[in-house]
């Protein structure tokens, strides 16, 4: 095997990292290194009868109609798309993103039969995300039979949470039966606090609440690196709101729809994950975008709701850290939306978070003026997976030299 030393290398390896929906296949391919060198980015979306494909390989922008598309035809087509770059040599290291690695996984597993059954027994805990997740595993292991298969896992970057962080105020035998807070958008906090830790080492050693406000949407409070504590817990259903899901609700309100609305668990699943949140309360979308550009009322009673909900989850988390010294905003709406990033730190000055109006409008990296540093960081959860599918290569070079 050769080895994985540098970028533009003609024999160097090819990395594929792999982010299954249910509705889309995000793709980046890399060229191993200790820093993988990306040389194409795209995906295969509406996943269904009518697929397309979008992608940059190389310099080139790439637009396909697929026609109708699972998780192996889109795959197909990735990889007939990037012969361009791949010139016949087959990727030697897929890694995944895996929503849920339970209680056992701390870091990067290579995916074994034995793995991916334990994986399969998470489905129920992310069911929007792990059946396409390990689906993707399946149709990969079948396009590259010979392939090392990497999972990278939402949950693990949180498993240094305290106990009490980690728990609901059930009887203790369901946090035994693995009814815990586990955590999720890991890659990206990963991402984030070891770009911190390149750009800014003082910050980083000290207490920093990461917001990663996309579609999904969670916060994080990191001490020194190491996950405290996040707003999302069993499920990828708590804390902040999101595009279609409803973020933290009274569990009464679960009982009441059963028993008195008839709601099925079916019914139930679908209105808190694909019903509520900026849509449900918009009744229009669940892009931020539109959002902010309409003029109805219902509209800003969603931002309304989403940046109070947000400002009430920073507070939170800087009292679990004992204080903040910093915030990160990343995803969609954290990286792009000004106005959402003020109207989250609006009235914060008390925490010395107070926003260079300027520096926020003009989408700086840094934004803050108080004492507690704001900051703006693209977060780049494929990085992660390719970092770690980069070490497996070299580890796999290292027993076999
Ligand atoms: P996902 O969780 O699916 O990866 P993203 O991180 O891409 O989602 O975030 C998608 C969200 O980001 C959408 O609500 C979109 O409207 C929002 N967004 C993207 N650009 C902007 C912008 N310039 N202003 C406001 N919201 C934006």
């Amino acid at each position: 095997m050769a080895q994985s030393t540098g970028s533009g290398e003609s024999d160097a390896e090819f990395i594929l990292s792999l982010n299954a929906g249910s509705s889309s296949l995000k793709f980046s391919l890399y060229k191993a290194a200790r820093e993988p060198d990306e040389i194409a980015v795209g995906q295969v979306e509406s996943l269904g009868p009518n697929a397309r494909f979008k992608a940059r390989i190389g310099p080139q922008q790439v637009e396909d109609n697929l026609g109708s598309a699972d998780h192996h035809v889109a795959l197909q087509a990735i990889l007939e798309q990037c012969e361009t770059v791949l010139q016949g040599k087959a990727p030697a290291c897929i890694g995944h993103r895996i929503a849920h690695g339970g209680v056992d996984y701390e870091g990067p597993q290579l995916l074994t039969p034995q793995v991916m059954e334990k994986l399969a027994l998470l489905e129920p805990l992310a069911p929007l995300h792990q059946p396409h997740n390990l689906a993707a595993v399946r149709a990969s292991v079948e396009a590259f039979p010979d392939a090392l298969q990497i999972g990278c896992f939402d949950t693990a970057f949180h498993r240094s949470h305290p106990w009490v962080n980690d728990t609901f105020g059930l009887p203790l035998k369901y946090y035994d039966r693995g009814v815990r807070r586990y955590g999720f958008h890991g890659l990206s906090y990963e991402y984030i606090t070891g770009t911190l830790a390149r750009i800014d080492p003082e910050l980083a050693s000290g207490r920093v609440v990461i917001a990663h406000l996309g579609n999904g949407a969670s916060m994080c409070g990191v001490l020194n690196g190491r996950s405290i504590a996040s707003t999302m817990g069993f499920s990828a259903l708590d804390g902040l709101p999101m595009g279609t899901r409803c973020g933290q609700l009274d569990p009464g309100v679960v009982l009441y729809l059963m028993d008195q609305e008839g709601l099925s668990a079916h019914e139930l699943t679908k209105l808190l994950y694909n019903e509520s949140g900026l849509k449900g309360l918009s009744d229009e979308t669940n892009d931020m975008r539109t959002l902010e550009a309409s003029q109805r009322p219902e509209a800003e009673m969603a931002i309304e709701y989403y940046t109070f909900r947000a400002r009430r989850e920073l507070g939170a988390l800087a009292a679990s850290l004992h204080g903040i010294d910093g915030v990160v905003f990343c995803g969609g709406i954290g990286e792009n939306s000004a106005t959402i990033r003020a109207r989250i730190c609006n009235g914060m000055d008390w925490m010395g978070i107070t926003l260079d109006g300027r520096a926020n409008m003009a989408n700086e990296m840094s934004i803050g003026l108080g004492r507690t540093k704001v900051l703006v960081i693209p977060t780049d959860e494929e990085r992660i997976i390719a970092r770690a599918a980069s070490r497996a290569l070299d580890q796999l070079a290292a027993t076999e030299s």
